[in-house]
């Protein structure tokens, strides 16, 4: 995937409730994703024109709205194709700074200030650690080995 510029912006999306597992997926390569579970799809596509976000549906309602992508196919990674292909965005550089669950930038932590929150082999191996502020999950760089980074280049291709 080409490399864009420095001032990229990270893309925003609005996934509706069937969307979850995507939603997970593409905050883990750097997306500002909103799900809720609650809501419906109207509701959802409400507060995405609220916030200027493309509302990503399999809802067939839906699918001809101009800020709405329709995703066909039941394979996350289809899906996550399909957005890729609409909002390119370089998921390299962004992927793992943002916790896949809520949604929410990663604060880089001390190593010091984790130290009863990780198991003591990766206190001891592990140099860079991130924190999620709301619910609190500890990232480190073993959480996302090679494997992430290959299965991210297979879902590119
Ligand atoms: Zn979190």
């Amino acid at each position: 995937m080409e490399t864009t510029g420095a001032m990229e912006e990270i893309p925003r999306f609005a996934a509706d409730r069937m969307m979850a597992r995507l939603a997970r997926w593409l905050r883990l390569l750097g997306a500002d994703v909103i799900c809720d579970q609650r809501l419906d799809g109207a509701t959802m596509l409400r507060w995405a024109r609220a916030e200027g976000r493309m509302m990503l549906t399999r809802d067939m309602r839906l699918r001809t709205a101009p800020d709405v992508l329709y995703l066909e196919p039941d394979d996350f990674r289809a899906q996550l194709r399909a957005v890729l292909a609409r909002r390119p965005f370089d998921v390299h550089r962004h992927a793992f700074t943002r916790c896949s669950r809520c949604n929410v930038a990663l604060r880089r932590v001390a190593r010091e200030a984790v130290a009863e929150r990780v198991p003591p082999y990766v206190y001891a191996t592990q140099e860079s650690f991130a924190r999620c502020d709301r619910c609190g999950r500890v990232y480190w760089e073993a959480t996302h080995p090679e494997r992430a980074r290959r299965e991210i280049d297979r879902l590119m291709r």
